[in-house]
């Protein structure tokens, strides 16, 4: 594959990963691993409320029959999933500004854009029993895998760009949550 997949999905990863330094659980940890609160008083209450867009956002999102994701519990999930495609879309691009043939390059009819995206979709394939959604509703950090891709480009205006997303339709945001 190019890069655009690549840096979508292990680009993602690798971004997530180091976003949890920084969400509602990490944040509060210096830079030797202490328990501290290292942070400006007017930093922590923007954050706060920023990560409020998420928690509201994914308490809207059903994981079966009546059952919605408990969205306190997987906020520094979801908050490292925005913040790690946002760094790897970055990281993208940034390559891609020494390789100008590559970044407008058609592949299987996709746009270098649309394939970032569906590069990140692609780690988050599964068919969940219902059982087991019920499950991992209550005990799993993680918003199902659904949520995780969906939740996440909503929130990004480069890929309402990149499908040409229309006002109303349902991958168009009405409005964005940013924490990073
Ligand atoms: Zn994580």
């Amino acid at each position: 594959m190019d890069d655009a997949p690549g840096y979508g999905n292990t680009g993602g990863t690798i971004g997530h990963e180091l976003t949890h330094a920084f969400d509602d659980e990490g944040r509060q940890f210096d830079a030797k691993g202490n328990l501290k609160d290292w942070w400006t008083k007017k930093d922590g209450k923007e954050f706060t409320e920023r990560a409020a867009c998420i928690v509201d956002q994914y308490a809207k999102y059903t994981v079966v029959d009546d059952v919605k994701i408990n969205s306190k519990l997987t906020l520094g999930e979801d908050v490292a999933d925005l913040g790690g495609l946002i760094l790897g879309w970055m990281a993208w691009k940034t390559q891609m500004a020494s390789m100008p043939q590559q970044a407008q390059q058609l592949r299987d009819g996709l746009t270098p854009e649309q394939r970032f995206f569906v590069g990140y979709a692609q780690w988050a394939c599964e068919n969940d029993r219902p059982e087991n959604l019920r499950v991992t509703a209550v005990t799993d950090p993680h918003s199902p895998g659904k949520y995780r891709v969906n939740g996440v480009v909503i929130n990004m205006p480069e890929f309402e760009k990149a499908f040409a997303c229309k006002p109303g339709q349902p991958m168009a945001a009405v409005k964005r949550c940013r924490v990073w």
